[in-house]
């Protein structure tokens, strides 16, 4: 398989870029996140050992996660490109995956995105509860207001993008996160992204990168 992994703090983009570049090049998007609160929604094993911790803000503990995402690359055939999005989050989640060849990351993208300017992506973010299509009140609306352009569902404002919560996912995301960074730095793996830009401009910098 050839893995690239997208870094960056919630709410520097990197979930919509990998979306996009899932529906116009052909990259599997795996978003552990989307992935978690489907497993929470349907109430699987994982799902309710992740509630709890995804709830707070704070993250899923490397077993837990390690566990989802090796059920969901197993039998994925080995010329495939695949994006992963929101893990690894930990050096020991990163060390798993490079543990197997056949999962072993081969570059990992870093999205640049002033603190600030984080704060009023995450609180103005909007989602939909059934496909996951990621809006914002300010600069992506949906036609309709709280409605999915895609498919019709339910756009809401996710209780982990609350204002409160928000400040506290950043600190969780630079204290345990941040380390990952040098993690694949010092393997030369390591690109970083100006995050603050046009989410147009900014793709077309990727669809370069990954091909
Ligand atoms: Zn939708």
């Amino acid at each position: 398989m050839n893995i690239t992994v997208f870094l960056g703090a919630p709410g520097s983009g990197k979930g919509t870029q990998a979306k996009r570049l899932a529906e116009s090049q052909n990259f599997i998007h795996f978003s552990t996140g989307d992935m978690l609160r489907s497993a929470m929604k349907a109430e699987t094993d994982v799902g309710k050992k992740a509630k709890g911790f995804v709830d707070k803000g704070d993250l899923v503990p490397d077993n837990v996660m390690i566990e989802l995402i090796e059920a969901a690359l197993t039998g994925i055939p080995n010329n495939t490109k695949i994006i992963l999005d929101g893990f690894p989050r930990t050096v020991p989640q990163a060390e798993a995956l490079d543990q197997k060849i056949s999962t072993a990351v081969n570059r990992a993208l870093y999205f640049l995105v002033p603190e600030k300017d984080l704060i009023t992506r995450l609180t103005g973010r909007r989602v939909c509860e059934k496909c996951g299509e990621p809006y914002h009140v300010e600069s992506l609306p949906p036609k309709k207001e709280g409605v999915c352009d895609k498919c019709g569902g339910n756009v809401i404002h996710r209780k982990d993008d609350s204002a409160e919560v928000v400040g506290h996912r950043l600190q969780v995301f630079h204290k345990l996160t941040s380390p990952l960074l040098s993690y694949y730095k010092t393997k030369n793996r390591l690109k970083e992204l100006d995050g603050n830009r046009p989410i147009d401009t900014l793709q077309k910098e990727l669809v370069q990168i990954l091909n």
